[in-house]
């Protein structure tokens, strides 16, 4: 893996040996003075002037009119950019700009060129995109960033296209190749990722005798698709505490060998809880790596702000040890796992939270009221038509955790005005968030407090009604339209399926929805989150809800406008305009221009965080 980008040490270089540097100008050092132009719709014009002139225009008393209206003063810009379509995503339709100013991470000035150019010091860096497309860069509204530290040491035994594994044999035959190539020591704990029954040959399923034949000396630990469960070996059930016979946990589900208690392999939800919480994380040692290792995973994909959606508190604390040792090079948000609140109040109190140190935030709480469609353990109101994932009739789903611990979660959060996340996949645990909303958020139900529904996939009509009249942002997720929505056809039919993630019916009730990857549930690939917000088209070809595809620039709104408004951070983030950071990426192409089906292949070019380069790596 790539180590820490350093950006553009070359010019900080020339910055240093330019005769026009600020150590050459003395008493004369140039300054940018910023002046609104209000004319120009909303973008800022700046005039390059010096101190001389700045005295000569205090002595006339003309300073208040030019004094930097933000403190922007400089000696000269650090950076243009300039050389192809500007996409600045401010307003409701595509608008473009020939130009961006950035100066010590913001952005000083966006409009033409020629205005740009007045700006050029002898130390400014000029980029030239070559016809390629920049925007703002990409803010993530719901991922797991912690798992992209350990994703390096794990094997991705997914279905194709994104690994290699189509079936049970060929998980293990990948686990075993990478087992070799690793040469794992006997007793070593191993672990996958990316197991989907539902895409396995009918009749096939990935088991405990399948991973204990190949390796009967090591824990083995296959991670679920949904990241909410796993198939473990015998060695990983003893190593983590499961016995045969043992009861299922309240919320959970143990998949048994036929007629008999004993563990077939594959838990999920709460009965999974004991193996997650004892994967090994990266240590002091390692985490600093693991941590720039797993943020080129989001930089690649020109995210410049990541979510980490489901955080224990020991997470946190290791999040802000790699933050204070300067680890973090784009911004990160965590969001506190509600098993974990008390404690990590213990440590961080609430008025700590909602602002960056060393680029990482503490969000507020995040609360998980079902599992996933995929794995039937999305709560709902009607029954599954597979039945449940363990042959359960007339199954239905069931809450994440016990219903009063997470209304106790979500008063407490309130109580303590912290942002609320809720996971709620079926529509059950979408009227959980309602009820659990009415019963907790003191006064009135419509404040702005930038509620989240995380996925919100299978909302209904009356339920959008209900986030809109409550204010509450629905985090979509268009992805499964693709993955997932040949299995949602069979377990909940077509016709749910079809209002699957249902973006076009929430922006006409005037939501701003974001939409996610649940990284590393699926990739993390935001030209397909676009791509499947756009078409809506399953990997089987099928048309999923025609009716609730979005433009591109609707679908681009989702992933910066309106993930910044999510975060609160509307004022710094999500569009290129004066004064926001200089978070910026390249693309290959203009999703706005090219083929709808052509989006997917659109590339990221460069990815720029505060106005430097952190993808491609230096
Ligand atoms: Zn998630």
């Amino acid at each position: 893996m790539p180590g820490l980008p350093i950006a553009n040490p070359a010019n900080a270089a020339r910055r240093i040996a330019h005769p026009s540097d600020c150590a050459e100008w003395g008493n004369e050092r140039p300054r940018i003075v910023v002046q609104e132009q209000p004319s120009q719709g909303g973008i800022y014009a700046m005039q390059f002037r010096t101190t001389t002139a700045l005295a000569a225009l205090l002595a006339l008393g003309a300073l208040a009119a030019c004094a930097p209206a933000d403190g922007t003063a400089a000696e000269g810009a650090d950076l243009i950019i300039h050389g192809g379509p500007i996409l600045t995503m401010e307003g409701d339709a595509p608008a473009y700009v020939e130009a961006v100013v950035v100066d010590d991470g913001k952005i000083v000035f966006a409009g033409t060129e020629a205005e740009a150019m007045q700006l050029k010091a002898g130390g400014t860096e000029v980029k030239d995109l070559g016809g390629k497309l920049m925007m703002p860069g990409f803010i993530d509204p719901h991922s797991h960033f912690i798992d992209s530290l350990s994703l390096a040491d794990r094997v991705n035994v997914s279905a194709p296209p994104v690994g290699p594994a189509s079936s049970p044999d060929e998980i293990v035959a990948t686990l075993t190749a990478a087992a070799k190539a690793r040469g794992l020591k006997p007793g070593e704990l191993f672990v996958g990722y990316g197991y989907d029954e539902n895409l396995m040959p009918a009749g096939t399923s990935l088991s405990r005798d399948l991973l204990d034949e190949a390796f009967p000396n090591n824990p083995v630990v296959v991670i679920h698709v949904s990241m909410h469960g796993a198939v473990l070996n015998s060695a990983a059930f003893s190593q983590f505490g499961y016995k045969d016979g043992m009861p299922t946990p309240p919320g959970g589900v143990i998949l048994r060998k036929g007629d008999t208690q004993d563990l077939e392999g594959l838990v999920m939800e709460a009965a999974y809880l004991q193996a997650f919480s004892a994967l090994p994380l990266p240590t002091p040692e390692t985490e600093v790596a693991a941590a720039k290792a797993g943020q080129m995973l989001y930089a690649e994909a020109g995210i410049t702000t990541a979510q980490e959606g489901a955080t224990h508190a020991a997470q946190i604390a290791q999040l802000q040890r790699i933050a204070k040792a300067g680890g973090l090079y784009i911004d990160v948000i965590a969001y506190p796992f509600l098993t974990d609140i008390d404690k990590v109040l213990e440590a961080n109190p609430a008025a700590s939270w909602g602002s960056y140190r060393d680029h990482l935030k503490i969000g507020g709480c995040k609360i998980t009221a079902d599992g996933s469609p995929q794995g039937k353990t999305a709560w709902f109101t009607t029954p599954y038509l597979t039945g449940g994932p363990s042959g359960e009739k007339d199954w239905k789903g069931e809450p994440g955790l016990p219903v009063p611990a997470m209304l106790a979660a979500t008063k407490k959060c309130y109580d303590n005005k912290l942002q609320v996340l809720i996971h709620g996949n079926g529509d059950a645990a979408i009227d959980f968030l309602l009820q659990a909303h009415e019963a907790a958020a003191p006064g009135d139900l419509s404040a702005d407090r930038r509620t989240v529904c995380i996925h919100c996939q299978f909302v209904r009509p009356d339920q959008l009604q209900k986030l809109k009249a409550y204010n509450i942002i629905p985090a979509l997720f268009t992805d499964h339209s693709f993955f997932f929505a040949d299995t949602h056809i069979l377990n909940r039919g077509l016709k749910q399926t079809s209002f699957i993630s249902p973006m076009k019916s929430a922006i006409a009730l005037g939501l701003r929805p974001t939409n996610h990857t649940d990284a590393f549930v699926v990739p993390i690939d935001q030209m397909m989150t676009v791509w499947t917000a756009v078409n809506r088209t399953s990997r089987k070809g099928v048309a999923i809800g025609p009716d609730e595809r979005i433009t591109p620039y609707q679908a681009l709104q989702a992933i910066t406008v309106n993930a910044a408004h999510q975060y609160r951070e509307e004022d710094s983030k999500g569009s290129i305009r004066r004064g926001k950071r200089a978070d910026l990426v390249v693309l290959s192409a203009d999703p706005n221009k090219v083929a709808r089906e052509d989006i997917k292949d659109i590339k990221v070019v460069e990815t720029i965080k505060d106005g430097k380069t952190i993808f491609p790596a230096s």
